[in-house]
């Protein structure tokens, strides 16, 4: 599963020639919510400059692009593509010029009722550079005029869907987050500056000291006046269960909830829940890490690194056929045979989503000696697509949907699959389930779906 995008945003009292490099370092701390492209908007008091392109932050920035962008309010997006293709266009912040000036925009999320908002914007003879959900937010704001706050008070009333967004003019810096609250971001404060990001890794990156987190249905200003907050409506809090499952950084906080501790007791749970009879517990570096570890600090089973990852493969670009998919993992991951060999193994990760990566992995493991491979998933099984920032809007692709659990161990070919229970994993988060979004474990959406909504949705058009 891919996160949708990671936002770092600053405002600065004062001219600071170094505010790009401290967007970048914040973006560099947030680079695993998107690896397809990177931006940096920065407001001198004047204009907006910006400079954003393909790949990820280091291939984007260097020394002289950064030392380009000075200013005193800076906003910096990483992406990874969940409406429109992976396009220089569609790479963020998305800048836009009204009559009274500019607006950046950078956005993490979805929002679902994009057809009808983009209609209304292509009968006004509005401009459309990209096929994505942000730049029709954009163009909402600039829409209406330049009091930017209040045009952000009255956009975010006919958006539905998530969003956190961050968005400034030369002057001033606005953070939102959707009146559901489905995405993180947080507040801190860097020296006498205002900091946002998506996670608190971002915070601890650059120095920050962590303030609160932007509350649901909240939009912060921040300018020379200072902070000012206000509340757009509220019906109640959906926030995305699979940030604690696998999206952000094991080293951030959510919600009050480390992140740490949230995958550790689902690991612990998952151990009462499903044990199994087994010499070594072995995660599937990093995403079943944690869990790993808590499912062997609960069973007494001894941890181990029977997987080893190339911490410098990044991404894999191999694709287009299931030989080539499967070189890609082998790739990125090689099991210790001297570990192993002749063990009973318990398989830790936090999730299957289409099930081909697993049962590669479960296979690696056989032909380095295990004896048997117990499946154990900190999760359950993810049998409904989102539609709020993560890319599994196609229910056929996601295993659990169209296959029983007995077909998927067969499948994976281990000798036992086990999930953890929904009520396990609320409970190993910790926070109250009606706060949570749980839709693509129980389907229960906390907003109405239009059955329209995909990917490429204005691209097919
Ligand atoms: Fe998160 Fe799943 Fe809800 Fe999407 S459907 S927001 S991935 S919990």
């Amino acid at each position: 599963m891919k996160e949708s995008c990671g936002l770092f945003g600053i405002f600065s009292p004062k001219p600071d020639p170094k505010i790009s490099r401290t967007v970048y370092y914040g973006l560099i701390a947030l680079q695993h919510r998107g690896q397809e492209s990177a931006g940096i908007a920065v407001g001198d008091g004047e204009k907006i400059k910006y400079h954003k392109g393909l790949g990820l932050v280091n291939d984007v920035f260097n020394e002289e692009v950064l030392g380009e962008l000075s200013g005193h309010v800076a906003i910096g997006h990483v992406r990874y593509s969940t409406t429109g293709s992976n396009v220089f266009e569609n790479a963020q912040p998305i800048v836009v010029a009204g009559q009274q000036g500019s607006l950046a925009v950078a956005h993490n999320g979805n929002i679902i009722n994009t057809r009808e908002l983009r209609s209304q914007l292509e009968k006004k003879g509005l401009p459309f550079r990209s096929t994505t959900d942000s730049e029709i937010i954009a163009l909402l704001l600039i829409e209406q005029g330049p009091d930017m706050l209040h045009a952000c008070l009255d956009v975010t009333r006919t958006l539905q869907g998530a969003y956190c967004l961050l968005l400034m003019n030369q002057n001033s810096l606005i953070a939102i987050r959707d009146p559901l609250g489905f995405r993180p971001l947080c507040m801190g404060r860097l020296d006498d500056c205002v900091v946002f990001a998506s996670e608190t890794v971002a915070l601890d990156a650059v120095g920050a000291e962590f303030v609160r987190d932007i509350e649901p249905g909240e939009v912060v200003l921040v300018n020379e006046n200072g902070v000012e907050s206000h509340k757009t409506a509220f019906s109640r809090s959906a926030f995305c269960i699979f940030e604690f499952v696998y999206f952000a950084r094991p080293d951030s906080v959510l919600e009050n909830v480390s992140v740490y501790a949230a995958r550790e007791r689902a690991g612990r749970i998952l151990a009462i829940e499903q044990p199994a009879d087994a010499d070594l517990v072995v995660g599937v570096p990093d995403s079943g890490t944690v869990a790993a570890i808590g499912y062997s600090n609960q069973s007494g089973i001894p941890y181990g690194m029977g997987l080893i990852k190339n911490k410098y493969i990044g991404r894999t670009f191999i694709q287009p056929s299931q030989k080539l998919r499967n070189l890609g993992v082998r790739l990125k991951l090689n099991a210790l045979r001297e570990l192993v060999k002749g063990k009973s193994i318990v398989l830790v990760d936090d999730s299957i989503v289409r099930g081909t990566t697993m049962g590669q992995i479960v296979k690696m493991l056989r032909t380095a000696g295990a004896r048997s491979i117990h499946v154990r998933i900190a999760s359950p099984p993810i049998r409904y697509g989102c539609y709020f920032g993560v890319d599994t809007s196609d229910r056929r692709e996601l295993i659990a949907a169209v296959l029983e659990e007995k077909k998927i161990e067969q499948l994976i070919g281990a000798d036992s699959l086990g999930y953890l229970s929904l009520e396990g994993l609320v409970k190993a988060v910790g926070l109250p389930s009606d706060r949570l979004c749980l839709a693509c474990f129980n389907g229960i959406y906390p907003l109405q779906v239009p059955s329209f909504c995909t990917k490429y949705l204005f691209e097919k058009e």
